[in-house]
């Protein structure tokens, strides 16, 4: 018997590498939108994480007719009231690169001192079934601070910037197995598996 298909609701490879390899211990065949041509571009227009997913997912569901699971997610940092918040991807303009984005980031921090650089990785899910309906969510969160300059290669978006201050080292330092345990995304995943796991129990897929 084939095996549930499950859509990851994303275009960013980075982050569509990181959801397979989270859901990766369940009994699904997970694909993302790269393999599929009808896939639309869906605006991320809400003012909170939790109701982009739930757009991205419930969307994209319906036009594909199949379970999409979309993660919304991005980086809060305390000394800037919460920015860049739901704006992450686009920080510095509509045509963002995660350069500038980090460029931005330590401009608008400056000097401040090590210990008023605290920030947050947000992650909100949402998994739609094909008619668009959504059907669960979940969402994480993981602390750190954001460094005077970027350190590491791997990763993508704010990693290079941000410090995990138990291991002295960025995500883009740690690596992906590292993120896998600990990021807000891995967390979100984490709190997502067992209604996962029900709706499969109940044949819902
Ligand atoms: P979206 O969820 O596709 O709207 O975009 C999220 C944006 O937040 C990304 O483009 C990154 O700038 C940032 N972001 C979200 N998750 C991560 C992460 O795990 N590492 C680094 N940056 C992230």
């Amino acid at each position: 018997m084939s095996r549930p298909l499950l859509v990851l609701g994303t275009a960013n490879r980075k982050k569509s590498e990181e959801l397979a390899e989270l859901f990766a211990p369940l009994d699904l065949e997970v694909r993302s939108l790269s393999d599929f041509p009808k896939a639309i571009r869906v605006e991320e227009s809400a003012a909170t994480f939790a109701e982009n997913a739930a757009l991205k997912a419930s969307r994209q569901a319906a036009n594909l007719e199949h379970w999409v699971l979309a993660d919304d997610s991005g980086l809060s940092v305390d000394a800037l009231n919460g920015a860049p918040g739901v704006m992450s991807a686009r920080f510095s303009g509509p045509h963002a690169t995660d350069e500038a984005n980090n460029r931005l980031l330590l401009e608008k921090l400056g000097n401040l001192p090590i210990e008023s650089r605290s920030a947050r990785f947000v992650c909100c899910m949402a998994l739609a079934d094909p008619t668009g309906a959504v059907r669960a969510r979940s969402e994480g969160a993981c602390r750190g601070r954001i460094l005077f300059e970027p350190r590491g290669t791997q990763g993508f978006g704010y990693d290079p910037l941000f410090e995990i201050p138990e291991y002295h080292r960025t995500f883009a330092e740690l690596g992906i197995a590292v993120k896998s345990c600990l990021s807000h995304r891995a967390r979100a995943a984490r709190a997502m598996y067992p209604e996962l796991v029900a709706l499969l129990d109940a044949g819902a897929w």
